[in-house]
């Protein structure tokens, strides 16, 4: 069975999580179940950065130790990501053993490579980003990021040989495009590459609450190497058998623009410096901001985009997100927009194709259906919107998968509009007519679950529960080209109908 792995970046526990991070794990939790449903042995890492010393000042603020504050983040950060469904198989945190082995296990590597000296560090320092800034990058003398004013630090440290590797990272990024998207992020790294790479500093003389430098314990490894290692240490590095074998090369790194440097330059060159081989995609996000103006009354006082999911479900912010902000640029979260497109698709699209398909089974046919094929021209729309969803979503365009879905949405919807079921019904010489329609609708309403359930696992579920359909989604997968899925049972009592999405009034 061919594999996939794919990681998110790890998240600095100094904060709770936010929209923009939510984001980025809900797009990968979407590409993870896409390709679980496409039949791939799928394996998806998430975790959380806790060598900082943002993190360490955090918790020192909170009187606690470091350790016990991180432990205490690492509930709060699951408990998220499990509310919005986020289905990672594997969360890996920096503390723990197996991650600490791996760094210096790959640190090895590096001195053996011959990749490693000690020099003096003299520079500005951003605390917030956990870097050193060239003084030409900073503006009116401060962090671009962060708008403070940074450090000056100066110490001996180790550094590694970056510099050697902006040949072969050139030559690795021209005969593999696809090793960078998007296409914007790859021209800004190979600009950067171009203009000549210096080494870096790779250690910590200050720091304690790191992983200590091997054989040189007082240093602690610089956050940013410790963090990238995450990626092998989470499918086991530095064993090379088992999970690590099964899995390394990563199949897609999705992060945030804002770090595409790191992952694009410093963590393939690490890789080829301790001669592992390099992921085969690093994804760049766009950044989701949020618009916090209120303007409703049934939202009452949420400010955070987040208690959406509380609110309304987690599959309602699950979908404004993968279609309102592609994967390839900046989008913004209103409650405008969100409430405009909850009760425009999700209420009155979608969520009305279930309920009065299930309230017309249910009313003119005690609740079974006797037919269950794609007729009235459905099959073609189906098998159509199923190859437009997979071509999209190989592509990393989930709104244009999600697109491809809404195609069957909107046809079923005309459809009981032109075939008027309401009239059929009341001529017994055309039940045969109803019996087919009501049965297409089914078969519709059924894909529609099965290729949204990447973007909306909660209510996918509900309606392929609804029409008593098995085994479960997570166990589906893809019809071959051009096919169906197996249909749903015919001559058993379906589900109740429900409201999928109750309108928002505003
Ligand atoms: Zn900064």
């Amino acid at each position: 069975m061919a594999k996939f792995y794919i990681t998110t970046a790890i998240d600095y526990v100094n904060n709770i999580p936010h929209l923009g991070t939510a984001y980025e794990k809900i797009a990968a939790d979407a590409i993870a179940r896409y390709k679980r449903l496409s039949g791939y042995d799928t394996h998806f890492l998430m975790g959380n950065d806790e060598h900082s010393t943002n993190v360490e000042k955090a918790a020192r603020e909170q009187g606690l130790d470091p350790k016990e504050y991180c432990d205490r983040m690492e509930t709060v950060f699951r408990e998220v990501w499990k509310r919005l469904d986020i289905s990672y198989d594997d969360f890996i945190r920096t503390t723990q053993p197996r991650h600490v082995r791996g760094v210096q296990a790959l640190f090895e590597k590096f001195a053996a490579a011959g990749d490693l000296y000690k020099g003096k560090y003299e520079g500005y320092y951003c605390i917030g980003c956990e870097r050193f800034y060239p003084e030409k990058d900073l503006i009116d003398g401060k962090c671009p990021n962060h708008k403070t004013t940074p450090q000056w630090l100066s110490e001996e440290n180790y550094f590694f040989r970056l510099s050697r590797y902006a040949g072969p990272l050139l030559e690795h990024i021209r005969k593999h495009p696809e090793f960078i998207i998007p296409e914007i992020r790859r021209n800004e790294i190979v600009n950067v590459i171009e203009g000549g790479l210096e080494d870096i500093s790779v250690s910590r003389a200050a720091s304690k609450w790191g992983i200590p430098f091997p054989n040189d314990p007082g240093q602690t490894i610089y956050v940013w190497f410790d963090a990238l290692i995450n990626y092998v240490t989470g499918v086991g590095y530095p064993e090379s058998n088992g999970m690590f074998s099964r899995y390394w090369p990563a199949d897609l790194h999705v992060i945030g623009k804002d770090i595409t440097r790191f992952h694009c330059i410093i963590w393939p060159a690490m890789l080829m410096s301790a001669g592992v081989p390099l992921p085969r995609t690093v994804l760049g996000h766009g950044w989701v901001q949020f618009q916090g103006e209120r303007l409703s009354k049934s939202l009452g006082n949420i400010v955070n985009p987040l208690e959406i999911a509380d609110r309304f479900g987690a599959d309602s912010l699950r979908y404004y997100v993968l279609k309102e902000v592609p994967l390839w640029r900046d989008g913004d979260f209103t409650w405008d927009l969100f409430i405009q497109r909850y009760n425009s698709d999700l209420a009155n699209d979608w969520g009305n194709l279930f309920t009065r398909t299930i309230s017309m089974i249910h009313r003119y046919r005690g609740g079974s259906i006797s037919k269950a094929t794609a007729a009235d021209g459905l099959e073609a729309v189906i098998v159509d919107a199923i190859r437009d969803y997979r071509d999209a979503f190989e592509r990393y365009e989930l709104e244009g998968g999600i697109e491809a879905a809404w195609t069957i949405i909107r046809r079923a919807n005309r459809l009981v509009e032109e075939r008027a079921p309401w009239n059929l019904a009341k001529d017994p010489a055309r039940a045969g007519e109803l019996d087919a329609l009501l049965g297409a609708l089914a078969v519709a309403l059924q894909h529609t679950a099965f290729l949204l359930y990447p973007v909306m696992p909660s209510k996918s579920s509900l309606i392929w529960e609804t029409l008593r359909l098995t085994p479960s989604l997570d166990q589906v997968r893809f019809p071959e080209q051009g096919s169906l899925l197996p249909p749903p049972p015919t001559g058993t009592p379906l589900g109740e109908s429900q409201p999928l999405f109750p309108r928002i009034e505003r």
